[in-house]
């Protein structure tokens, strides 16, 4: 925990009132004037008591903060400490503290008055003290955040990670579009120099008309080769949002074809150090270059059958899927945490890190897909499509998707592209 212990705000005779606190971590630093009321008392008239200081401190959590060591460090008194985080109880969980997270504090006479954060972009809390001095009570604060939809398109020249930062798609967006392609593409070996992708996604801006974050991305597309994928955003009466091909199939997949953060990977053209090799006869998998430490991914749900030290493959976990497939992991760091043969795992759940143990020249994830215990090339596995949208759930998709085809041609003609990368080809 760092912060700036700040000049006491206030003068002799001149009572400061920080009327506005300071907004989110991502918000402009400039707030208005405060206010100043001059304290000017005439000499004849009675003596005035001293006005109480007023002074507004802002904390910042650290990996390993709680919020009572926070308050405590930042000079509030552990019992007002203690009442400020009972009287936050009904509306926030403590667990959901994050590192980053700034905190104002607001003290009058060295004595916390107001404690206030932003926990999401749209949220506000504040513990305040009662009148007279009372016991602290706690409310949450709706933001007014407008939602614009905005386009954001670029070509890959080396590696999508850098192309989508260059086009100024927010990282979680991103990650977003990864997750929603990761059933379909081996971003690994499908994405080649000049593909292209474009992403429509929302942009929240408060109510001074400042970018405070990213919203949902509604749609994606990703051009590889001749080859178009495209992903719209839609949420079933029936379950949460997910993503949807044109044909109102869900992208889920019992497997994903790429276990690892597709951001994350090294691009495969002009790679010379990487291993990056594909499914032969004398390599009975496929590898990932992505740096050590990066979390692996369950491909789909199943069960342990191994996880553990296995000569050349190093660490490495094997996962059981159905009576046909098996998945496996190898040349790992180190195995997640406590996964042993026999757990269930999801889909997507982190079972252990990159790295390059047993017979690896460097850190890359080696990935087999066992068919009836045979390695087979994972290209080669054709997947069953995922669910998919019917009758009337399907006429509300379709209604929905044209109404982003729309948005799409509309926005084509104002893109923002970065200004290295050049125009999406037709
Ligand atoms: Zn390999």
């Amino acid at each position: 925990m760092t912060f700036p212990r700040p000049a006491l705000m206030v003068a002799a005779g001149l009572l400061l009132v920080n009327a506005v606190l300071a907004p989110g971590a991502h918000a402009p630093a400039a707030a208005p004037a405060p206010t100043t009321i001059a304290a000017t008392a005439a000499p004849t008239a009675p003596v005035q008591p001293a006005p109480a200081v007023t002074d507004s401190r802002v904390v910042r959590v650290e990996t390993g903060d709680t919020l009572m060591g926070l308050l405590v460090d930042a000079g509030v008194a552990p019992g007002d400490a203690q009442e400020a985080i009972t009287a936050l109880k009904p509306v926030w969980n403590a667990r959901d503290l994050k590192v980053g997270q700034e905190i104002t504090l607001q003290f009058t006479a060295e004595r916390l008055q107001e404690l206030r954060f932003t926990p999401a972009l749209d949220r506000d809390l504040i513990a305040r003290r009662g009148e007279g001095g009372g016991h602290f009570g706690a409310r949450a604060e709706q933001r007014a955040l407008t939602r614009t939809v905005e386009l954001a398109t670029g070509a890959i020249h080396s590696s999508l990670f850098e192309a989508a930062h260059d086009a100024g798609v927010p990282p979680t967006v991103l990650a977003e579009m990864i997750r929603a392609f990761s059933y379909d593409v081996d971003f690994q070996r499908e994405i080649h120099p000049d593909d292209s992708f474009e992403m429509m996604f929302e942009r929240l801006y408060d109510e001074h008309g400042t970018a405070v974050g990213a919203g949902n991305l509604v749609y994606a597309s990703m051009m590889l080769g001749s080859t178009r994928l495209r992903v719209y955003r839609y949420t079933p009466g029936s379950a949460g949002a997910d993503f949807f091909n044109a044909r109102g199939e869900s992208v889920r997949k019992a497997l994903l074809r790429t276990p690892v953060d597709g951001a994350r990977l090294s691009s495969g053209f002009g790679m010379r150090f990487h291993p990056i090799l594909g499914y032969t006869k004398m390599h009975r998998g496929v590898d990932f270059a992505v740096p050590s430490g990066t979390p692996i991914m369950a491909a789909g749900d199943g069960v342990v059958r191994d996880a553990g030290w296995h000569g050349d493959y190093g660490n490495l976990v094997v996962l059981k899927h159905n009576g046909t497939f098996e998945t496996a992991y190898a040349h790992m760091s180190h195995v997640a945490s406590g996964l042993h043969p026999g757990q269930r795992v999801r889909q997507g759940q982190v079972i252990g890190y990159v790295g390059a143990t047993g017979r690896a020249t460097g850190p890359h994830l080696h990935y087999e897909v066992r068919i009836h215990g045979e390695a087979t090339n994972p290209m080669s596995v054709k997947m069953q499509p995922g669910q998919q949208l019917a009758g009337k759930e399907l006429a509300t998709f379709q209604t929905v998707a044209d109404a982003v085809d729309h948005k799409l041609l509309a926005l084509s003609g104002q893109t923002t592209v970065a200004a290295a990368g050049p125009h999406l080809p037709e």
